[in-house]
């Protein structure tokens, strides 16, 4: 079942393509990867939306954590981290944390979002990452939510007979101007986000079931901070950067 969140006083529509998406396999995703860049879009004036496909529900390993015990305070966590960068709307689509995959159903999912939402730019995994350095397998789940989205962006969303009922729900075909993969073995661009680290580290602290609070700090201030002197700031985010033409 899919459930909905708006940030209170922050429910004014927004006009068209002033809103961007970002669209994550499980609570804390964007707060591990693209969180500063969210927090500056809004410093700016943009609406941002997340849309989370799993539940977490499978975000620990101790027996007295199942996943119905997990599930909501995984999503209390992620709506506060929101609440901290001034996400405007948080969507769960709900599906089991640990098994996702990128089906038909939730490309549809998410092109009725994105139909929807009409943002001009989408954050979303980058689904060719299997590894990152020789240390870790890439969670499947990251693969199948970044699959799903690219091809929801393309070609579905645009494409006016792909899931022709969602016409008949009045969500015309909508064009996504640029996409943002995090987690790129191919990186293209960043985002200086000096102004934004702390808003980053307080977000991804929020998520207490998954992180220490030194360990949210240490993590994002050394990874951050050595993108960062990649490109002569202090903090950065990285990204493949996608411009649909
Ligand atoms: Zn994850």
């Amino acid at each position: 079942m899919v459930t909905e969140h708006t940030q209170a006083g922050s429910a004014k529509p927004a006009a068209q393509g002033t809103y961007r998406m970002v669209i994550i396999a499980h609570p804390d995703d964007a707060e591990f990867t693209c969180a500063g860049t969210v927090a500056r879009w809004i410093k700016e004036g943009l609406q941002v939306v997340y849309v989370v496909c799993t539940d977490g529900s499978r975000g620990s390993n101790e027996p007295n954590m199942p996943p119905q015990r997990m599930a909501p305070i995984r999503r209390a966590e992620q709506l506060e981290a929101a609440g901290i960068l001034g996400v405007q709307s948080t969507i769960f689509l709900n599906h089991e944390d640990g098994t996702l995959q990128p089906t038909l159903e939730l490309r549809r999912e998410l092109t009725r979002l994105v139909r929807r939402f009409k943002p001009d730019t989408v954050i979303c995994a980058d689904p060719t990452r299997h590894f990152h350095r020789d240390e870790y397998v890439n969670h499947p789940d990251h693969r199948a939510a970044g699959e799903a989205a690219l091809y929801a962006i393309f070609p579905s969303a645009v494409t006016r007979f792909v899931f022709p009922e969602l016409l008949d729900e009045g969500l015309e075909p909508h064009k996504v101007r640029q996409i943002y993969l995090y987690g790129s073995p191919e990186p293209n661009t960043f985002v200086d986000i000096s102004d934004t680290i702390e808003l980053k580290i307080a977000a991804l602290r929020a998520h207490r079931s998954q992180v220490t609070s030194e360990y949210a700090e240490a993590r994002l201030r050394d990874w951050n901070g050595s993108l960062g002197r990649n490109h002569g700031v202090a903090f950065a985010e990285e990204f493949r950067r996608i411009t649909l033409r």
